[in-house]
């Protein structure tokens, strides 16, 4: 694996002494079969974007990285050791347009009470052709109630988890129904997340996506998005969304830190449009260095 970069941490978390990252070759095994990662996929990751070298919106990763440990019970991420471990895999990496780096952190080996943690750097693949022509998108049941995070929170639902076979067994589902991606709602109809990206519409001059709240994740993108257009005197707010609101938007996008902006150009099967112009200049600005 040439193009790619695993940096180890030997003490991922603030309970660990402290231990520099170190370089490792992706290509040799590394973790045990015992490693509860593996086994139980019990464990939390963060996707990071480096855009022209610069990792994009490191900080609020490493708060969602924080948050995820906090609600599955694991040690707190030692966020400085971490950061080091991002930039230190991006600088060794050859340059690249859009670099993807993935942060890893399980609950380690069965009884070690040791975290395994690393950080792989390898490119995005290049989405110039979602991210312009758009993604046909299903709406998909996730199957919990809106009030999942207080009546179920063993659900993790709200935590970025190892354990997204579900999402990934989503997306095959849309895809086998002619659709590229899918967006989830509650028992109740409530507009939640994509299996791998957040829900932005956009009516009028005010942007909207859900209340993480519901069990979703705050995404980053998302929040770039936000920023970008509060600065150029769109409102943007977090409302609950039925998917009957989502057909009465303008543009409807899923964001996330790999793909950026995707405006969706069907919802179930119904063709839509979105706003070119602005849809342009939000990509543009995401890709600019950030951060
Ligand atoms: N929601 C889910 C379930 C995700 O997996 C992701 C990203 O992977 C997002 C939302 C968007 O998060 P971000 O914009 O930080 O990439």
């Amino acid at each position: 694996m040439p193009e790619t970069v695993l940096v180890v941490l030997p003490s991922p978390t603030v309970a660990d002494a402290p231990a520099d990252p170190v370089r490792a070759d992706p290509a040799v095994p590394l973790l045990r079969v015992d490693d509860l990662g593996v086994s139980r996929g019990d464990g939390i990751f963060e996707t990071v974007n480096a855009v022209g070298g610069h990792p994009q919106a490191l900080g609020a990763h490493l708060a969602r990285f924080a948050r995820s440990a906090a609600m599955l019970d694991l040690p707190t991420p030692a966020a400085e050791v971490w950061r080091r471990a991002v930039h230190e895999a991006v600088a060794a990496h050859p340059p690249v347009p859009e670099l993807l780096v993935k942060l890893v952190m399980t609950r380690g080996v069965e009884g070690s009470g040791r975290c395994s943690g690393w950080v792989l750097a390898f490119p995005n693949a290049d989405a110039t052709r979602v991210r312009t022509e758009g993604v046909a998108v299903l709406t998909l049941a996730r199957g919990y109630p809106a009030d999942v995070m207080t009546t179920a929170p063993w659900l993790l639902q709200g935590a970025k988890t190892l354990s997204y076979a579900l999402n990934m067994a989503a997306l095959r589902h849309a895809r086998t129904k002619g659709a590229d991606d899918a967006i989830f709602v509650s028992s109740e109809g409530e507009v939640l997340e994509a299996p791998t990206s957040s829900v932005v519409a956009q009516f009028g001059d005010r942007l909207v996506t859900p209340p993480c709240d519901l069990g979703i994740l705050e995404g980053t993108c998302q929040g770039r998005v936000f920023a970008w257009a509060r600065g150029r005197g769109l409102a943007t707010a977090v409302e609950r969304l039925t998917v009957d609101d989502l057909h009465r938007a303008g543009s409807l996008w899923l964001c996330s830190s790999g793909r950026l902006a995707t405006p969706v150009r069907e919802l179930d099967g119904v063709p839509r449009t979105w706003d070119a112009a602005l849809h342009t200049e939000v990509l543009a600005h995401l890709l600019t260095v950030h951060e």
